[in-house]
Order: C-alpha cells, then structure tokens, then sequence
C-alpha cells in the first residue's frame, strides 16, 4: 500500500475560509450560509463554501459583462490561444494540487484525479486554445437578380454570445469545467462558473491560477452554491447562455427556465444509460478488461459509462463468470491509495441512490451487491442480470456501479433492446466483424458510438447526446456554433 501524503499548500488551501471568485478576488458576504464539503472516503468534513445568493450571482455576472465589453473584447484571437495555453502550463506544474483537491472532496482515485481528470484538463485546455485562431465567417454569393448591373456578395461573422453560465456536476468538476471555461474564453466570451457544491474547490484554485495566467480579472468568475445558485444565474439578464452538464431532470428544468427567460441559449449535456454489445465473434478474455475498467472507471460516475452490457447468447454464461470473477478481485479501498482500483461513491445523497437500486436488485445480483461496513460511501462493484427489459433497473440511470446484463439472440433484437429508452448519449460495440459493424452503427440512438472500446472522450471529437441526453455538442469545433451568434451581412454594390 502507498497512501499519498496531503500536500501542505492542499491541507492551507482547504482551510481556507472559502468565498466566491469574483472579479479576480475571493468575495465573502459575510452573510450567506455554508455549505460543508465532506471527503466520501472518510465522512469528514473537509472545508466549507459560501452559498450565493442572488446579491453574490448579480455580482459575479456583472464582473463578467464588464470584462466581456472592456477587457476581454479588445484581446486578440492570439492572444486568448496564448493565455488559455498558459493557463493550461499553470493547471500542469499544479497537476498534483489539484488532482489531491479532487479526491479529496470528490472520492476519485488519485491515479485517475491525475492521469484522467488533471491531465485531460491540460489537453483540453490546450485544444480549445487552438481554436481560438480559427474561428471565422464565410463569403456567399447571393442568388438576387440584377437590373441595372448591380452586384450582391454577402458574409458571415461570428460573435461571442456575451457572459456564459457554466452549470457543472460534481463527478468531473476540473475537466468539465475547462470544457466550458475554454469554449468561453476561445471564442470572446466570459463566463461565470458555478460549480457543484459538493466538489468547488478545484475551480475556486483553477480561478486564481487563471488570473496568474494573465487572464484578466472577471473574464472567469465562480460562485459556489446549490441549485438555487443556478436558477438566479439563468434568471441573469445579462447571461446570454447557458451550458449545463448534469442529470437529465435538472436538465429538463434548466431548459424550460432558459426558454422563459426570452428564449436564452442552452447547451444541455445530460445522462445516460448507456450500452455495450458485445458480439459474438469477440474473444471474452481479451474484451473484459477494457470494458470493465471503462464501466466502473470513478465507481460507474461517468455520464458515458456503459450501465448496460447485452451479450450474445452464445457468449452470455462465459461473459457473466469472468466478469464476475474480475469484479470480485478489484480492490477497494481509500482513493489516495495508489494500488486501490475501487473507491467510494462522490456524495452521501448519491451514495442513497445508489442504495436504492441496489437493493431493488437483490434478487438478481451476479456478483457484488453490498454496501460495505466501513466509514465512507463504498459500495461493490455490481453485476445483475436483468429478463425485462421494463425493469426499472435497465430503464432508469444509476450513474453508479450497477451495470445490468441481458442476452441477445439476433441484431434486430439487439438493435431494438439498446433503442429502448429515453437516453441516447452513448454505445459501443464489441466485435471484429466490420461489415456487421458498420450496419450497426446507424441503427443506434447515441451521440458517440464507439468500436472496441467505451468511455473515451477526446478533445477532438464531437460529443453531446441526442433523446434525452442532451442539446448541442462539445469539442472539436461544434461548439463554436453554441457560444457564438451568427451574423450575416449582405452587400449591394
Ligand atoms: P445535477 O443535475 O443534480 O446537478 C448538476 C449541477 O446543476 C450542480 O452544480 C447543481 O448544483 C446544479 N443544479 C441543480 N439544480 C439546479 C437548478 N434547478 N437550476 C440550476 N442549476 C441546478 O447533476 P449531478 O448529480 O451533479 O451530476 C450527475 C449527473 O450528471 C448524471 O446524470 C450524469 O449522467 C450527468 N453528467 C453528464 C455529463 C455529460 O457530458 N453528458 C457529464 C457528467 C455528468
């Protein structure tokens, strides 16, 4: 065993009295209430928040349209690639920092608050750096008629929307975080972040690495609070978008505010219950690891997990027992202990949920199936069959580490049993046989498919969901289209 020792500017930073981040500084209003941020590995309290009110939201919103008209509009496209990329260098020199900050309040192992959560805010943030540059309109010919010789060309601008809201969940705060930060900052908007309450305090430390990183004061602001927080940011005149990533409810309420606030943008990115296929072509032992590292990586809390494994039926028994058997070895344990590979559940509300289920899943459970006695939020990793495809364990998202397990015969059931339900952000089929592949690839109702591997979210490629899983895209270059107006511009000449 080797448990991570808790750097000292870590255990400072958490005994920090903690305000919001606004306009470059901590704000206390001395008057709001705290919130406790509990480590899930241990049930102690490990810092408190503020909980803004309206007053603390008002304040953070106008710092960021303050910065958008008079300091962020007037820094070159250059310029926001070259800051973006310094902050990124900040967020790499403090990696260990903040990858100890995100255990410690969110239970991820610290290998994947390293390698997963730190490092791909690094590349994440370097990516949307290199769109900042690349950002254009277009020339069009228009199609009117000439009377008198007269000619037409037309063109296109893109703008920043203005202040972005950035509504983020608390199973990847850092990296979901950059997602919104830098889709803000690249294309000449600012932002106000709200994180999640049970995990703010890697972005409170990635706001003042900001400010380090030359980023001027109000271009990112953060305020703590609940979800009452966010409705006072969506309610905001002066936010002109919001791009929220969370549970399909939340997201549902978040819409329907936005559309009575005069029809104000959103971007939702939402749940899942997500499927894996597995063919029968496949090799079981070589497929099994990946796919159980890629379905139980952060105890299952990965809105791209697969929670839904069908198996062909010539395949289903073997699949089950080695499965079974690779779940029953991993070890669980304390997150900051380097050689565990299963860690607690993020929050004591999920940690409820995610009893919930398993105790509806009593009477089918493979193998694991037990909250374990200790201090902190840990379950097993859980493997249950399920024969109905209306069992409410195969239909609703746990976003923990049940994964169901059903039989297929042929692809046509496959293909009928992965489109039944309300979700749609994303699959993966396991199998070497292309041609079946790629006719089974547009027949399934998800946002990112992906071959021979699942949970893989690069900063290159689109990803968003369809059917209930959400509106709109991140990455590449998708979303631009989301935090820009298009304007067009016709000329008579
Ligand atoms: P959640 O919806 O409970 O909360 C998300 C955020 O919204 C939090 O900051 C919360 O304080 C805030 N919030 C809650 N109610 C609000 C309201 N009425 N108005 C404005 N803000 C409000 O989600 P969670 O439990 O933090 O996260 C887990 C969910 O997130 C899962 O469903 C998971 O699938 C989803 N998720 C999706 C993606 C994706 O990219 N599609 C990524 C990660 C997580």
């Amino acid at each position: 065993m080797s448990t991570v020792q808790i750097l000292e500017n870590v255990q400072n930073f958490m005994n920090r009295s903690h305000g919001h981040f606004i306009h470059g500084k901590t704000v206390q209003n001395t008057h709001e209430s705290r919130i406790n941020i509990i480590n899930p590995a241990t049930e102690q309290r490990v810092a408190t928040i503020a909980d803004a009110d309206q007053a603390t939201v008002d304040q953070a919103v106008k710092s960021a349209h303050d910065a958008f008209v008079n300091a962020w509009a007037s820094v070159s496209p250059y310029e926001r690639s070259l800051k973006l990329n310094k902050l990124a260098d900040l967020v790499e020199q403090h990696s260990e920092e903040l990858a100890q900050l995100e255990t410690l309040t969110s239970g991820k192992l610290i290998m994947i608050s390293r390698h997963l959560e730190v490092a791909q805010t690094v590349i994440f943030l370097r990516h949307f750096a290199s769109c900042a540059t690349k950002i254009h309109g277009q020339t069009i010919q228009p199609s009117l008629p000439s009377m008198q010789g007269e000619k037409y060309t037309a063109v296109t601008l893109r703008q920043p929307v203005g202040v972005v809201a950035g509504i983020i969940p608390w199973n990847f705060s850092l990296m979901i975080g950059a997602w919104k930060i830098g889709s803000a900052l690249t294309t000449g908007c600012t932002i106000v972040v709200k994180p999640s309450e049970f995990t703010s305090l890697s972005l409170l430390r990635l706001a003042e690495l900001a400010l380090k990183a030359g980023i001027p004061a109000g271009v990112i602001n953060v305020v703590t609070g609940t979800g009452k927080t966010g409705q006072y940011l969506i309610d905001s005149p002066l936010v002109k978008k919001i791009s929220f990533t969370g549970s399909v409810p939340t997201g549902i309420s978040i819409g329907k505010q936005a559309m009575h606030n005069d029809l104000k943008r959103v971007s939702l990115e939402l749940g899942g219950k997500n499927a894996a296929a597995i063919l029968p072509d496949v090799s079981i032992d070589e497929i099994l690891p990946l796919l159980i590292q890629s379905t139980f990586v952060h105890q299952g809390q990965v809105c791209a997990a697969p929670e839904r494994f069908f198996v062909h039926q010539s395949k289903y028994d073997e699949f089950v027992e080695k499965a079974a058997q690779i779940l029953k070895q991993l070890k669980i344990g304390s997150p900051l202990d380097e050689s565990v590979v299963f860690g607690p559940l993020s929050n004591q509300p999920h940690f409820e949920k995610v009893k919930h289920y398993l105790k509806m899943a009593q009477d089918q459970i493979i193998t694991g199936g037990h909250v374990i006695d200790t201090q902190g939020y840990f379950v097993e990793p859980t493997l249950v069959k399920v024969e109905n495809i209306e069992d409410p364990l195969f239909i609703e998202e746990t976003f923990g580490p049940i994964v169901t397990v059903i039989p297929f015969e042929n692809e046509v059931e496959l293909i009928s049993m992965m489109n039944h339900s309300r979700f749609g952000l994303s699959a993966s089929i396991w199998s070497n046989d292309l041609s079946k592949v790629f006719r089974l690839i547009p027949q399934i109702e998800a946002g990112s498919i992906w071959v021979n591997m699942h949970t893989f979210l690069d900063p290159a490629v689109p990803f968003g969901g369809v059917k209930a899983s959400g509106v709109g895209r991140e990455f590449s270059d998708a979303f631009i289209d989301d935090y820009t107006e298009l304007k067009s511009v016709m000329i008579r000449y």
